[in-house]
């Protein structure tokens, strides 16, 4: 079994970033990452609020300099899925190719948003359908969009498109929202919000780029179509953290716990980016945290 001193889980923006500060610092590391090296952003045409990039610069772009930064200095990487972890000394990491021995450990494997698991979702993804406000709520200036969901998340992108869109509905499938108190009483006196409750969407329409929505009103059973031009899907989120469920500890939403200086329950191993309880689900956040946990994680092993 090949050991390192630091096995980094996941080559988001997250883990890129820790593989990058512990190369530097000398550690003898290895990077594993199941897709594509730059995570979930290689996905976003133009990401405009990564500080740097005064232009934008698209997520494939950003990703492939973080990989190149990051490999630069000796760190080493494979494509493969991890799909456990055993504690001991070493630690062991399985994954679908081979076993891999570390004396500290970065967990930094992101999550993944929920779909809605409808025809044109993923075709459409990135030509109207985004799972970011904050990213893409940019590029509907003027625009008509939708938010389907009705918790946190989705009034927290509702109230953001606003700055942005001419008009924004909230698709909900209930006539509750699930969302807290004070963002519900923004939204529901916000003119440029209109709720469409209890219905659900049942297609995204279009063939380069969204034009409308299919909808259902789970009351009456009526189908709709509701036009649009954008579509922003924020029914939930789901961490990538079953590998490590068992191992340390995880918040109620599956979310790994660790303190301010990334650290989890179990020391030596360290959690980053999107997968820690309490992120603030940001590139740059989650580049903040790689950064902090490989400064904890050299500390762990050197200090
Ligand atoms: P969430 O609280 O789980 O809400 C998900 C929403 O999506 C719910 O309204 C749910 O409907 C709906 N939904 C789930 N599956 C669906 C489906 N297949 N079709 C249609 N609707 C569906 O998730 P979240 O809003 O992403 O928030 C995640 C966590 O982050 C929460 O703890 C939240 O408090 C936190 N957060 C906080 C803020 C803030 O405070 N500003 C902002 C963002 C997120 P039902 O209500 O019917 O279940």
């Amino acid at each position: 079994m090949a050991k390192y001193e630091v096995v980094i889980i996941g080559g988001g923006p997250a883990g890129l970033a820790a593989g990058l500060y512990t190369s530097r610092a000398g550690l003898k590391g290895l990077l594993i990452e199941r897709g594509a090296f730059g995570g979930q952003i290689v996905n976003a045409p133009l990401v405009e609020n990564y500080p740097g990039f005064p232009e934008g610069i698209s997520g494939s772009d950003l990703g492939s300099l973080m990989y190149q930064q990051a490999t630069k200095y000796g760190l080493e990487t494979i494509t493969a899925e991890v799909t456990g972890l055993a504690l001991g000394r070493p630690y062991k990491i399985v994954t679908t190719e081979r076993s891999f021995g570390a004396d500290a450990i970065i967990i930094a494997a992101g999550s993944e948003y929920r779909k809605l698991g409808v025809p044109g979702e993923e075709m459409l993804l990135g030509h109207g359908v985004s799972y970011c406000a904050t990213c893409d709520g940019f590029f509907f200036r003027q625009r008509e969009v939708a938010v389907v969901g009705g918790g946190d998340a989705a009034i927290t992108d509702a109230l953001e498109l606003v700055q942005h869109a001419s008009k924004v509905y909230v698709i909900h499938r209930r006539d509750q929202l699930r969302a807290g108190q004070v963002l519900q009483q923004r939204a529901l006196a916000q003119p440029k919000i209109e709720f469409i409750w209890n219905t659900v969407v049942e297609e995204i329409v279009g063939e380069q780029l969204v034009k409308a929505l299919r909808l259902r009103n789970v009351k009456t059973n009526q189908s709709s179509i509701l036009e649009v031009a954008g579509v922003f899907v924020a029914v939930g989120l789901k961490p990538n953290s079953q590998p490590f469920a068992g191992v340390v500890e995880l918040s109620e939403t599956g979310h790994i716990v660790a303190d301010e200086l990334m650290a989890t329950s179990v020391p030596g191993i360290f959690a980053a980016g999107d997968i820690r309880k309490s992120s603030a689900r940001q590139i740059a956040s989650a580049v903040g945290d790689g950064a902090t946990a490989a400064l904890s994680a050299f500390n762990y092993l050197r200090g």
